[in-house]
C-alpha cells in the first residue's frame, strides 16, 4: 500500500481499520472516536466525590534533558507507561482501575476530539494521580501536515485540556509519528510544551496481538528507565497490565508518571 493508498483508505471506515491495525501511535494508527462531532461538556469539569479541585499540573522544563524525551534515567529502578488517550472509555477506566489496584501511575496522552466526547475522563485520569498530556486534536499524520494545520491540532486539544483541567497538560506527544521533528519540536513549544514524549519500547498492543504477547513483548525488553507506548482502546491491553505490572513489580520496577520518571 503507497501512501498515497493508504490516505486513501483511511477515509473509508474499512480502511481506517486496516490502517490500525497495521499502525499504531509510531504510524497512523487507531482512529479518534467521535471525529468531527459537536463538543460537549464545554465549561463544566465533571467531578466525583473526594476529586481534587484547582488547575492541573502544567508542563515544564527539565533542565539538562533533551527536547525529545525518550526515556527516563538508567540507574533508577523506574518507568513510565504511557497511553495513547482514545478509543471505547470503558477501556481507559479499566486500565486506570488496573494501575490503580497495583499502585502504579500512567501517563494519558489524550487526543483532544476524545476529550471533547468523555471531558470526564480528565478529572478522572488527574484524579488517580496520573500526567494527563496533548496527542493532537485529530490524532491526525502530523508530520504531513502543513505548518499551520499541525500548529492547529497542537493548540486545539491544549485549549480542550485547559478548559477542563485548567492546564494545557504537563505533555505533548505528535500523532502517527514515534518521534518528532524540528518543526513539531518548534511548535510544541510555542504551544507551551518544553519537551516532546517519545517512547523507546513499543508494546504492540494496538495490533491485537492478543494479552499474552502484549505482556511479553513489554516485559522482554523493559528496563530502568523505559518510556513504553501503550493504548486505551484495546482489550488486550486492559487483559495484560495485571500479569505485566506483577512482573514489573517482582522486579523491582516501579511504575511512575512521566513527570516523576524524570524528577
Ligand atoms: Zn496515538
Amino acid at each position: 500500500m503507497t501512501p498515497i493508498d493508504r490516505r486513501r483508505a483511511l477515509r473509508t471506515g474499512a480502511g481506517a481499520a486496516v490502517a490500525a491495525l497495521a499502525l499504531g501511535c509510531g504510524g497512523p494508527g487507531p482512529a479518534p472516536t467521535g471525529t468531527g462531532a459537536t463538543p460537549r461538556g464545554t465549561g463544566a469539569t465533571p467531578q466525583g466525590p473526594g476529586a481534587t479541585t484547582g488547575p492541573a499540573p502544567a508542563a515544564r522544563r527539565f533542565p539538562g534533558r533533551p527536547a525529545e524525551i525518550v526515556h527516563g534515567p538508567r540507574d533508577r529502578d523506574r518507568v513510565a507507561l504511557t497511553f495513547h488517550g482514545g478509543g471505547d472509555p470503558a477501556t481507559a477506566r479499566a486500565v486506570l482501575a488496573e494501575a490503580e489496584r497495583a499502585g502504579a501511575r500512567i501517563t494519558v496522552l489524550a487526543v483532544g476530539s476524545w476529550l471533547d466526547h468523555h471531558p470526564e475522563l480528565a478529572r478522572r485520569i488527574l484524579d488517580g494521580g496520573h500526567d494527563l498530556g496533548n496527542h493532537t486534536q485529530n490524532h491526525r499524520t502530523i508530520t504531513e501536515l502543513p505548518e499551520a494545520e499541525a500548529a492547529a491540532e497542537i493548540t486545539a486539544c491544549a485549549q480542550r485540556l485547559r478548559r477542563l483541567t485548567g492546564s494545557a497538560g504537563t505533555w505533548f506527544r505528535p500523532s502517527r509519528t514515534r518521534f518528532t521533528t524540528p518543526l513539531l519540536t518548534r511548535l510544541a513549544q510555542r504551544a507551551g510544551y518544553p519537551h516532546t514524549l517519545s517512547y523507546d519500547l513499543d508494546s504492540l498492543d494496538f495490533t491485537s496481538p492478543g494479552a499474552t504477547a502484549v505482556t511479553r513483548t513489554v516485559t522482554g525488553q523493559i528496563r530502568r528507565g523505559s518510556v513504553v507506548s501503550l493504548h486505551f482502546g484495546y482489550a488486550d491491553t486492559v487483559a495484560a497490565l495485571p500479569a505485566l505490572l506483577d512482573d514489573l513489580h517482582r522486579r523491582g520496577l516501579r511504575a511512575v508518571t512521566t513527570t516523576e520518571l524524570l524528577s
